[in-house]
C-alpha cells in the first residue's frame, strides 16, 4: 500500500487543487451567479426547481457546476486518504497507478477497469 510520504504527497496535491477550485467558485459567484445566470438557465437546466430559498438555490448552482462536482470528488478523495482506501480500484481492488492519481487524484478505478467501464457504457 501507500507509504506515509506518498499519502501526504497526494493529500497536498488534492488540497492545492481544492483551493484553486474554491477560488474559481468564488469568482463564479461574484461574476456570474448574481448577474446573468438567473435568467440564462441553459447551463443549469437540470437543476430541480424546488424551493424559493435563495441560499439553497445558490448551493444547488454550486453543485451543478463542473467545479462544484470536482470539489465534491476531491473531498471524497481526501476522505479516502483518511480511511485508507485511497488509490484502490473500487472494482478490482487493485492499486491505481501513481501516474494516474497524479493526473486524476480522485480516480476510483484503475486504468483497466475504467476502460472496461467506458467500453460497457458505449455498448449499452
Ligand atoms: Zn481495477
Amino acid at each position: 500500500m501507500w507509504s506515509e510520504e506518498e499519502l501526504k504527497y497526494f493529500e497536498q496535491l488534492i488540497l492545492k487543487r481544492r483551493e484553486e477550485i474554491l477560488r474559481n467558485l468564488r469568482h463564479f459567484e461574484e461574476h456570474t451567479l448574481f448577474s446573468s445566470v438567473r435568467d440564462q438557465t441553459g447551463d443549469i437546466a437540470d437543476v430541480p426547481d424546488q424551493g424559493t430559498d435563495t441560499l439553497e438555490q445558490e448551493k444547488t448552482v454550486q453543485i451543478a457546476t463542473k467545479e462544484g462536482r470536482y470539489l465534491y470528488h476531491l473531498n471524497e478523495a481526501l476522505e479516502r486518504i483518511r480511511n485508507g482506501t485511497f488509490g484502490i480500484c473500487r472494482k478490482c481492488g487493485g492499486r491505481i497507478s501513481k501516474e494516474r492519481l497524479e493526473a486524476v487524484p480522485h480516480a476510483t478505478l484503475c486504468i483497466k477497469c475504467k476502460m472496461e467501464e467506458e467500453e460497457g457504457s458505449r455498448r449499452r
